[in-house]
């Protein structure tokens, strides 16, 4: 089967072409990062805007490089949510129109089950273990951080998540304080690859009775509280403060995963979304977690829409199709 993968939940506009196996055959990725970077963050407008501008390329390209036609699509998988009500509509009405147009069945994914699935693509390990269940799947991006239960293919449980921001996105807002654009992850990685983690304590909140939760809002206030009283250090000791900042933020995201993992006794942990490209994290879990960490290749940490399709593959062969009244959800809960 070769199934089409749509993606434009939030700035980047994602097309894929899968088959059942999780191989990916092609694999295009339209960034918006240079229309929105000067705005500090994403610019929903401008967003779908530029959804709408590149999509129909975006698919020419894919096919292209697969040397595939429209006509060898036997399943088109598109995010439904959640995400950008305005972006996620140019995606779901691309999606049906080809259907309908090619009598071809049509499925919508949810983004972050999407993420879990960037773990079962191409060469990743996981996708070779006969039984990896049940593991412990992070996910950290821009919008969410959440620890899931996953006790079987499509069989999940949130067991923790955000009471307030995400982790990147915490990350993000200390980056822009700094004067650095978006996406702040990177940059911050950068800064900390060569500084003292041990330079500053910023707050490690925990909960009592909430072992899973997270909350990164009081982390991004204290670290920007911080900036302003310390411009000597912001000027002298930048570098320190990044991977203080960093390694509080990947603590606390190793801290509550490793205790998901042992309480609820898995064979795994899998970190998805953007924040699992982050180096430090990657360590740090890797290191410190008493079962094997799985992390996907690198491409499909971000956004991308090779993911899309293997879940809707997943869903597909279990029987489910969405038609032409499929619609598009800012929020949707993974259970
Ligand atoms: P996503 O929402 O999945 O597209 O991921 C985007 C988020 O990942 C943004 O908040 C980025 O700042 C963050 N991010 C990307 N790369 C890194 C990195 N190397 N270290 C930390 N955060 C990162
Ligand atoms: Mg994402």
């Amino acid at each position: 089967m070769i199934i089409l993968g749509i993606e434009t939940s939030c700035d980047d506009t994602a097309i894929s072409l899968v088959n059942e196996k999780g191989t990916v055959l092609s694999n295009v990725v339209s960034s918006q990062e240079v229309f929105h970077k000067n705005f500090g963050g994403i610019v929903p407008e401008i967003a779908s805007r530029k959804h709408s501008e590149l999509i129909g390329y975006a698919i020419t390209e894919t096919l292209k490089i697969a040397g595939k036609s429209l006509e060898d699509i036997d399943l088109i998988s598109v995010t439904k949510g959640p995400g950008l009500v305005g972006s996620l509509i140019i995606g779901v009405e691309t999606a049906k129109a080809i259907s309908f147009a090619l009598n071809k069945p049509l499925i919508g994914i949810n983004h972050l089950e999407g993420h879990i699935y960037s773990l079962f693509l191409g060469g990743p390990k996981l996708s070779k273990i006969k039984n990896p269940f049940p593991l412990i799947i992070l996910i950290v991006s821009g919008g969410h951080t959440e620890l899931v239960l996953m006790e079987n293919h499509l069989k999940y449980r949130v067991i923790g998540r955000t009471r307030d921001d995400a982790a990147g996105e915490a990350i993000d807002k200390f980056a822009r304080f700094l004067g650095y654009g978006y996406p702040g992850g990177p940059l911050i990685e950068k800064l900390g690859i060569n500084g003292n983690p041990e330079f500053h304590k910023f707050p490690h909140l925990t909960f009592k009775g909430s072992p899973y939760e997270f909350s990164f809002s009081g982390l991004k206030t204290a670290g920007i509280y911080f900036l302003e009283k310390n411009p000597a250090a912001v000027k002298n000791n930048l570098n320190d403060i990044a991977a203080s900042f960093e390694k509080t933020v990947v603590d606390i995201l190793t801290e509550r995963t490793i205790r998901a993992a042992v309480d609820y006794k898995v064979k795994g942990i899998g970190v998805v979304g953007g924040v699992s490209a982050n180096k430090r994290l990657r360590k740090t879990l890797t290191t410190e977690a008493p079962v094997e960490v799985f992390l996907p290749e690198k491409t499909f940490s971000t956004d991308n829409a090779a993911m899309i399709a293997l879940a809707g593959y997943r869903h597909f062969e279990r029987g489910e199709k969405d038609n032409l009244l499929l619609d598009v959800y800012s929020r949707l809960e993974i259970e």
